[in-house]
C-alpha cells in the first residue's frame, strides 16, 4: 500500500492505471475509520484492479460552527486498518494542496440541498460537490462507493454527476450499525455514556415507523408516524433537539405529504438528533 499526497504524484498514477485497463475503485473517507467505512473498501475491492481510498477532512463542508477543529483524526491508525483491508493507495492531501490560495471555484446543486440537511447546515453540500468533483478528476475512479448513512449526500452526488456528465458511477453500500442498532459514525466518539446509551433510539424510531408502514399499510397518516417518532426520541433524556424527521422519496429527495396516494417505488425516512452537542443522523430505506 502507498500514501499519495500530492495531487501531481495521485494524477499521474490514475492516468497511467487507465491507460493500462486497470478499474479504479473509490472510497472517499474523512478518515477516522471504522467498520462502516470498511465495508465500502470490502465492496470495491470486490469489483476494482486497484482501491484507492482518500482521506481527507475536508473545511468546506463543516459550517462556522461546526466541529472542524474537533474532528476526530488519527492517520497511523487509518493506515493501518487500509493495509488490512488491503487497499493499494491513500490519497491524503493536506488543506494547501486541495484549496490553495485564491481558490476560487464552487459546484453548487440547487434545489435537493436546500431540504433535509442542507436546511440545517446550509454551505455543508456546496462543500460536498466541490472536494467530491475535485477528487473524481483526480482519482479518476471508474465507480466510488458511498454510504447508504448519508442517503441525502448519494442522491446529491448522484445529480451532481448527471447533471455535469461526471464518469464514475455511485455505489451505494448498506449503513453498517453497532449491535444495538446505532450507525456507526466518526462522530460517535464524542458521545458520553449516557448519550451513547440513548443514540440507539434513533434507529428504533425508523424501524417503529417501517413496520408500521409494512404491517398496517401505506394508509397511516405521516404525522401520526413522525409525532409517535419523535415521542420514542424525546423519551430519551439527551436526545435534546430534532433537526428533523422526514419522509422523502428516496430517488428524488421530494417529500412526501401522505403516504395514501404515494407511488413512490422507495420511501426514505430521515432524522437528525441532537444529543447535546453532537449530532447525529440516520435514515431507513422501505421500498415497495
Ligand atoms: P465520512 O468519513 O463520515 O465522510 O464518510 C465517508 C463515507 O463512509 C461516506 O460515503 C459515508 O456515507 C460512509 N459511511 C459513514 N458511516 C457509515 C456506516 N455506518 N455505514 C456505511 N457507510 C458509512
Amino acid at each position: 500500500m502507498k500514501i499519495l499526497r500530492t495531487i501531481g504524484e495521485a494524477q499521474k498514477l490514475t492516468t497511467s492505471l487507465r491507460k493500462k485497463n486497470k478499474t479504479i475503485g473509490f472510497v472517499p473517507t474523512m478518515g477516522y475509520l471504522h467498520e462502516g467505512h470498511l465495508s465500502l473498501v470490502k465492496a470495491a475491492r470486490k469489483k476494482a484492479d486497484v482501491v484507492i481510498v482518500s482521506i481527507y477532512v475536508n473545511p468546506l463542508q463543516f459550517g462556522p460552527k461546526e466541529d472542524l477543529s474537533k474532528y476526530p483524526r488519527d492517520f497511523k491508525r487509518d493506515e493501518l486498518l487500509c493495509r488490512k483491508a488491503e487497499v493499494d493507495y491513500i490519497f491524503y492531501p493536506d488543506d494547501k494542496q486541495m484549496y490553495p490560495d485564491k481558490f476560487s471555484t464552487y459546484v453548487t446543486v440547487e434545489n435537493i440541498t436546500s431540504i433535509l440537511e442542507g436546511r440545517i447546515r446550509p454551505e455543508h453540500f456546496k462543500g460536498v460537490t466541490t472536494i467530491v468533483l475535485k477528487l473524481f478528476n483526480i482519482v479518476q475512479p471508474h465507480f466510488s462507493v458511498f454510504g447508504q448513512k448519508d442517503a441525502q449526500q448519494v442522491a446529491v452526488i448522484k445529480k451532481m454527476n448527471a447533471d455535469l456528465n461526471v464518469n464514475t458511477k455511485i455505489i451505494v453500500s448498506p449503513t453498517v450499525r453497532e449491535a444495538d442498532g446505532l450507525a456507526m459514525s466518526s462522530r460517535n466518539v464524542y458521545l458520553t455514556k449516557e448519550q451513547r446509551a440513548d443514540a440507539p433510539y434513533l434507529q428504533k424510531s425508523l424501524q417503529y415507523a417501517k413496520r408500521k408502514i409494512l404491517l398496517e399499510g401505506y394508509n397511516k397518516d405521516i404525522e401520526f408516524l413522525e409525532g409517535q417518532m419523535s415521542k420514542l426520541i424525546k423519551s430519551r433524556k439527551t436526545a435534546t433537539k430534532i433537526d428533523y424527521i422526514s419522509f422523502n422519496d428516496y430517488y428524488t429527495l421530494e417529500e412526501i405529504k401522505s403516504l395514501k396516494n404515494s407511488n413512490n417505488s422507495a420511501i426514505l425516512i430521515s432524522l437528525a438528533v441532537r444529543f447535546g452537542k453532537v449530532r447525529l443522523i440516520d435514515n431507513i430505506v422501505i421500498k415497495r
